[in-house]
């Protein structure tokens, strides 16, 4: 076995059944997403839109990998969903009102229903980027009828540091959060969260913290194909 189907394996002994191993495959060439592919994974992400794009279509174009999931994980404008949309099973990163509607509105134009997860700024770093962890109740009960989204559930990043405290504290408050959810605290509507069942944390560096809080879908990049070179 080479090194990435050695990774993959050695990642899928530590998870249980439940938990879902996505393999981030940004940054690495379709080759990379072949071997993986070669080794049984089936979910990959990518955060670049055109680098999604070209991945699909590559792949598309050669007959290969046809069952693959692919997620997307970065940052989404509203002016690249026709990149995504189709191509994708999830969108881990939902990560403001806007985009949410834009998303909503994409699927009710064009006939699809997208899975999305909504993000949480749980790093406490200077981002804007995600929704305030307590403000996820509001954005879950908002009116609106939100027939081109399902909402999966939540996603957070922790801070990169080495103060294992700090990324316990984050994976915590997302937690406390998707359980208070899910539980009927904060009276969202029991319509909105039939499909709720997604927390979407831990990558190379924390996956293993992240099982301890319940992840169930780790998002692995290093671990699997090696640094990236940027
Ligand atoms: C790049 C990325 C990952 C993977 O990071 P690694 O440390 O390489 O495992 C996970 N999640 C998101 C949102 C990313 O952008």
């Amino acid at each position: 076995m080479d090194d990435i189907g050695q990774a993959i394996a050695q990642l899928k002994k530590e998870l249980s059944p439940d938990t879902k191993l996505v393999a981030v495959s940004k940054f690495r060439p379709v080759e990379d997403v072949k071997a993986a592919y070669a080794a049984g994974q089936r979910i990959f992400a990518e955060s670049r839109p055109q680098e999604l794009f070209s991945k699909v279509s590559s792949l598309k174009a050669s007959g290969e990998c046809c069952d693959i999931q692919w997620h997307f994980i970065g940052h989404l404008q509203t002016n690249k969903l026709k990149m995504v949309l189709p191509y994708v099973s999830l969108v881990h990163s939902v990560d403001s009102m806007h985009l949410l509607e834009a998303v909503d509105n994409y699927g009710r134009e064009n006939g699809i229903v997208t899975d999305v997860l909504l993000e949480c700024r749980i790093s406490g770093e200077d981002t804007k980027q995600g929704f305030e962890t307590s403000g996820i109740p509001a954005v879950l009960s908002s009116p609106g009828r939100y027939e081109g989204v399902r909402f999966r559930g939540l996603m957070g990043m922790a801070s990169f540091t080495d103060d294992e405290s700090a990324i316990r504290r984050q994976f915590a408050e997302i937690r406390d959060m998707f359980d208070g959810i899910r539980g009927g605290a904060y009276g969202v509507p029991r319509e909105r969260l039939g499909n709720f069942t997604e927390l979407s944390l831990g990558m190379s560096g924390d996956y293993r913290i992240a099982l301890e809080y319940g992840s169930t879908m780790v998002r692995i990049g290093t671990l699997i194909f090696g640094e990236r070179k940027y």
